[in-house]
């Protein structure tokens, strides 16, 4: 579903990505985990096209991109995975001014140019499925960051993604609201969700991730199952890494 061969970003003189290899299948759940700048955020904003590769190449479900194309054959073919990439970053960044409902049918309405009553009645499909379906008519400054951010899966999940990359989901929310949101993300996940994940939240790691990856400097220093992964990590980064945060 996903594969990067050889990917690499620099920002100036900073190689932040060094030659990447990285993969995921159809349904695997992936959660990334490294220290702070360490390049996670980067190797997400890489996938979808919101960083400029440096090098290498990559596939996001069938769509190749080889940093070597020009300008205008990577910007079509960004555009392509897009389309089938639902993201979800830590900061919930709805459009304020919407309603729930408004801003989950944006893209419906916009991209797809799907007809007004079409775009609602899938809408309100998509807030019932993240447990919303009250709040279709509320702006977001009425709803909890928890709400919000489940406002904002369903909005990635209008286009009707085949891969969903989330980046710290439940980072800027107070405890008490981690949970709804993990609870729908393992939800997807259930139900066959292509997702690769950036968190801190190890417990939904070690339960949903069928593979941890472990970034360190740019790197992939260590990958596996999670059980093994957090029980025995194979490299002094990973067990150093590990312990800071347990
Ligand atoms: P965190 O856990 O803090 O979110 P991360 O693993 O997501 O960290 P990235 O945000 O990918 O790390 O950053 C990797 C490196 O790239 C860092 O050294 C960061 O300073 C640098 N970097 C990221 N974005 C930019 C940018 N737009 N311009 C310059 N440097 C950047
Ligand atoms: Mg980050």
């Amino acid at each position: 579903m996903i594969r990067t061969t050889g990917l690499s970003k620099s920002f100036h003189n900073h190689e932040v990505l060094r030659s990447i290899d990285f993969q995921v299948d159809k349904t695997e759940i992936v959660v990334l985990l490294g220290p702070s700048g360490s390049g996670k955020s980067t190797l997400l904003r890489c996938l979808n096209g919101l960083e400029e590769l440096s090098g290498g190449s990559l596939t996001v479900n069938g769509v190749d991109v080889d940093s070597a194309m020009s300008h205008r054959e990577k910007n079509a073919r960004f555009r392509e995975i897009r389309r089938q990439t639902g993201m979800v970053f830590q900061q919930f960044n709805l459009y304020p001014h919407k309603t729930a409902l408004e801003n989950v049918i944006e893209s419906l309405l916009i991209v797809k140019r799907m007809p007004k009553a079409d775009a609602v009645a899938a809408g309100e499909r998509l807030l019932k499925r993240v447990g919303l379906a009250e709040k279709r008519d509320a702006y977001p400054s009425r709803l909890s960051g928890g709400q919000q951010q489940r406002v904002a899966i369903a909005r990635a999940l209008a286009m009707e993604p085949a891969v969903m990359l989330f980046d710290e989901p439940t980072s800027a929310l107070d405890p008490e609201l981690v949970g709804e949101v993990l609870d729908v993300m393992r939800e997807l996940a259930g139900e066959g969700m292509t997702m690769v994940v950036v968190t801190h939240e190890m417990k939904f790691a070690r339960q949903v991730a069928n593979r941890v990856v472990f970034m360190d400097g740019g790197v992939i220093v260590e990958q596996g199952e999670p059980a093994s992964f957090f029980q025995s990590p194979q490299t002094e980064r990973a067990r150093r890494f590990l312990n800071q945060i347990t």
